[in-house]
């Protein structure tokens, strides 16, 4: 397989999303846009896009999105003043030096991202450990995989994957727990449906608490309670053992602790473990029967594993599954964790998490610490534990942390307990904030603004879930001054050597990406995913590579031996038992709050809001309950509701969702307090973490749901810069407590949507504020207003092109005027419109991105019969990307019921 670092003037570089890593071929275009193409020659993805891929090129070059040149505030209550970048870089550095002289190196923290490349982190972290001297380096992937890394080193002995997405072609049972594949892996689900599709005999079982779009492809959905997992594997396995199913001769030659762990199994039997986990034991005993009774059983888990507190548990539990049958390293078969973002990889090789040193090291081994210092010509390094990333934030907020160094990540977004994140961003003395967007919320915390660059205008590695380490190569040059991560991050290093350790300034003296990338691997050699022979040169020669990789080729599974990375060489049980997770459902919260993503959506939309198409198939937040629950708390669709609890409360719409479990809700996890007003639906989140893993438990919240009696409403579209009208509204929306603000499509033009709820009509001066605050360019057509009762009835346009609404205190029209901003009919009557005594047209969602089609034209169709095919074949939904398919079932499926 060749991999050119261009053909036809395309660049070959990887998609900037998820842990699939998908190649794709990117070429600029002479009017400055990018044309965005998958790679046909890339193992992860042989062309295929998901929704979000094939729009990548929308992304870049959006006005006012990214950050351009370095800021430094120079008092607490002044605001950023941009700086020359040797302004920036001597700032970070004094201030860096100054605070290790006078409270010592601990009180220096570095948060860093899942979506740098594996150079950014090496020189990040050799600044924190060898020139710093503190081990306080951490990353988002603390939130995302930390699990997954216990689970493997707890059992395996390693940190490493033992299959590849090769396996989804052989496995004859696919076990998929707490992943919704549809939605966060796209290809991936793609290429499970083809090998579905050649191989009718395959089992797939999806153990998730929401039916969704991946269970839709299930032969068994186990709707299991959030959290009870470990309950449900080691009833399997305990089925397993007493059916004789289990493969004793690879047990008793290949690993350890088997006993023990039999004997606490004998109480997690079937009828036992569904009083925990809600599943009915008859499935649960069927699912064993599959998982064992299989050719080669492959499981694929993310998040629904990972993200609680007992998350590394239930990875050990799931790899016993494997270990006790033998599916493992074989073709087809093995535990495999599907990495969330799209270096969180490269990242655990790097050792970009505070427990652990580059090449698979730990630096609570004196041995490790010793070695890694030796190849960094280092006396030592520190021995100091680390603080992971929940323990940097309390440290922080309790003041132990000076200063807070965050890289391409935006923690007043993503990390639980947003109050505590907020007060600890605002208790250090100086948070330096790197960063490509200009949204992240972390922004008005920054002391000093570092501008980053950003896809596609970077150079260096990324490895995907299944070890293959490929080359992202840049296409344009760096927007405004921005700049390379790891260029920055060397920039300070030199300054701060030169101040307190001149020694160590040739330490950072990198003279490329090829050269950083070239130190990192030597640190790999002889250790267990030894890549020291791979360089820039070989991976444009032969393509990405996976770990390990002799020289010549990539392993493409491992464990084939049966020989394990631990010091006996064997795999280990885990003698553990189901805890239940931190937050307990009571009276006062009785329900269970789970979050997710969305099929078009990235973690905080800093990218994804970018792109027109992406914004349309679900706008606005949403709050899913089961109908059941719904009644029971007083709620019904379109209703608002707040979800409340001991750590904050939100206000978001309810949508009825009979897929999922009675007394589970779901909210996506991409609503900040950006879209969603207030701290986001990170309010509610909690910050208890894996006593193993350190990763916080953001899966599983008790809350309690009422109806929240807002009756004043507001609805606006305008056409704009999104940035300039967010900042225009921030101190007005404050003013209510139901306050959305999210980034649309209209007509293929960017714009703002905003909901507004209110339990009494605002003042007079508010409503006229808001008017005019949103006025768009272009002359007033119609307003019809009544103060006194809070109504506000405006439309703008230009000549005749709608440029905006503001409907205040009556909504009615809401649907019809975005119907027109949309590219639609103009109303016959604009007046009749406005004062309610015509209807108008509405518009459905869109279901399919890339063809644009609506959901109500699907569900004609599917009302007429069509299937899939027809509905492929007759409108052309279903035809691009394919992540919409599941969804094409789904309501094909309503419409024949
Ligand atoms: Fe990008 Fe989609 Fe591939 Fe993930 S599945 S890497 S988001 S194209």
């Amino acid at each position: 397989m060749n991999d050119t670092s261009a053909s036809d003037g395309d660049i070959a570089t990887v998609c900037c999303y998820c842990g699939t890593g998908c190649g794709v071929r990117v070429s600029p275009q002479p009017d400055g846009s990018l044309r965005v193409e998958g790679d046909e020659q890339h193992p992860a993805n042989f062309g295929r896009l998901c929704s979000k891929g094939r729009t990548l090129g929308q992304s870049v070059g959006v006005a006012g999105s990214r950050l351009l040149q370095p800021q430094l505030r120079t008092g607490k209550d002044e605001a950023c003043q941009p700086v020359s970048w040797d302004s920036a870089l001597d700032a970070v550095s004094s201030k860096l030096a100054a605070t290790i002289a006078e409270h010592g190196p601990d009180a220096v923290g570095f948060y860093l991202s899942g979506q740098l490349l594996t150079e950014d982190y090496y020189v990040f972290n050799k600044l924190a450990r060898a020139l710093v001297g503190t081990n306080n380096v951490d990353t988002n992937s603390r939130l995302c995989m930390s699990s997954a890394v216990s689970g493997y080193k707890r059992t395996l002995g390693a940190d490493a994957p033992p299959a590849c997405y090769e396996d989804f072609d052989h496995a004859g049972c696919v076990f998929i727990a707490g992943a919704n594949m549809a939605v966060a892996h796209p290809v991936l689900f793609r290429r499970l449906e083809a090998a579905r599709a050649a191989n009718p005999g395959m089992k797939i079982i999806v153990a998730d608490p929401r039916r969704t779009d991946t269970a839709s492809l299930a032969d068994l959905h186990l709707p299991v309670l959030p959290g009870t997992d470990v309950a449900l594997f080691h009833a399997m396995l305990n089925v397993m053992i007493w059916e004789d199913l289990i493969d004793r001769d690879y047990i008793a030659q290949h690993t350890a602790g088997f006993a023990a762990l039999r004997a606490r199994l004998r109480e997690y039997t079937p009828r036992a473990a569904s009083q925990l986990c809600g599943v009915h034991e008859d499935d649960i005993v069927t699912a064993a029967r599959w998982f064992a009774g299989s050719p080669a059983t492959l499981s694929c888990y993310t998040m629904g594993l990972n993200q609680y507190s007992n998350g590394s548990d239930k990875n050990a539990a799931l790899i016993h599954l494997h270990l006790a049958s033998g599916h493992i390293g074989r073709p087809g078969a093995g535990p495999f964790s599907l990495t969330g973002q799209p270096n969180a990889m490269g990242g655990r090789e790097v050792g970009a998490l505070a427990t652990l040193l580059p090449g698979h090291r730990d630096p609570a081994d004196a041995g490790d610490r010793a070695e890694l210092a030796a190849l960094w010509g280092v006396p030592a390094l520190p021995a100091n534990p680390g603080l992971p990333a929940v323990a940097l934030f309390e440290a922080a907020a309790a003041g132990r942390i000076k200063v807070l160094w965050i890289a391409c990540t935006d923690p007043a977004f993503s990390l639980p307990d947003q109050a505590l994140v907020r007060a600890a961003l605002q208790k250090v003395d100086c948070v330096i904030v790197q960063e490509a967007f200009a949204s992240s919320h972390t922004l008005p915390f920054a002391d000093i603004v570092l501008p980053a660059a950003t896809w596609p205008e970077k150079d260096g590695t990324v490895t995907n879930s299944e070890r293959r380490i490929s080359r992202v190569r840049a296409a344009l040059p760096p927007a405004g001054q921005a700049r390379e991560d790891w260029r920055i991050v060397a920039g300070v290093a030199q300054r701060l050597a030169a101040s307190i350790a001149p020694q160590r300034a040739s330490l950072f003296a990198f003279a490329d990406a090829a050269a950083v990338f070239a130190e990192h691997a030597a640190t790999t050699a002889g250790r267990d995913l030894d890549y020291s022979r791979l360089n820039y040169a070989l991976l444009d020669r032969l393509g990405p590579q996976q770990w390990p990789f002799d020289g010549h080729a990539g392993r493409s599974r491992l464990y084939g031996d049966g020989v394990y990375p631990t010091p006996d060489g064997r795999a280990r049980f885990a003698d553990i038992g189901w805890q239940p997770p931190a937050d307990k459902v009571s009276a006062h919260f009785p329900l269970r709050l789970t979050t997710g993503r969305l099929r078009d959506h990235w973690h905080s939309m800093s990218r994804t809001a970018l792109v027109p198409g992406l914004t349309r198939h679900q706008t606005l937040p949403q709050l899913a309950m089961h109908p059941r629950d719904m009644a029971r708390h007083g709620v019904q669709a379109g209703m608002l509701a707040t979800l409340r609890n001991k750590r904050g409360s939100a206000v978001l719409p309810v949508v009825a969702d009979e897929g999922l479990l009675p007394g589970v809700v779901f909210v996506p996890m991409h609503w900040g307090g950006a879209t969603l007003g207030g701290l986001g639906i990170n309010a509610l989140t909690s910050r208890a973490v894996d006593p193993h893993s350190q990763q916080p438990e953001l899966k599983l919240a008790a809350v309690s749901v009422a109806p929240a009696r807002l009756p004043w409403r507001a609805s606006l579209q305008v056409l704009g810069d999104v940035a300039n009208l967010r900042s225009r509204l921030d101190m007005l929306r404050a003013a209510f407590p139901y306050a959305v603000a999210v980034a649309i499509s209209l007509d293929g033009k960017p714009g703002l949507q905003l909901e507004l709820a209110a339990a009494e009509p605002p003042a007079p001066a508010v409503l006229q504020q808001l008017a005019s605050v949103l006025q768009p360019a272009g002359a007033l057509l119609a307003a019809f207003d009544d103060p006194a009762r809070g109504v506000l009835r405006r439309v703008w346009l230009d000549g005749r092109t709608p440029q905006g609404y503001l409907l205040a205190g009556d909504t009615a029209a809401a649907s019809a005027l975005g119907a027109w901003l949309d590219g639609g009919a103009a109303p016959a009557s604009l007046a009749a419109l406005l004062q309610g005594r015509v209807g108008g047209p509405a518009l459905a969602r869109v279901v399919c991105s890339c063809e644009g089609v609506r959901e109500d034209a699907i569900v004609a169709g599917a009302a007429r019969g069509l299937d899939l095919a027809g509905l492929q074949r007759e409108l052309r939904c279903g035809t691009g990307c394919g992540s919409c398919v599941p969804e094409l079932k789904r309501l094909c499926q309503r419409a024949t019921v």
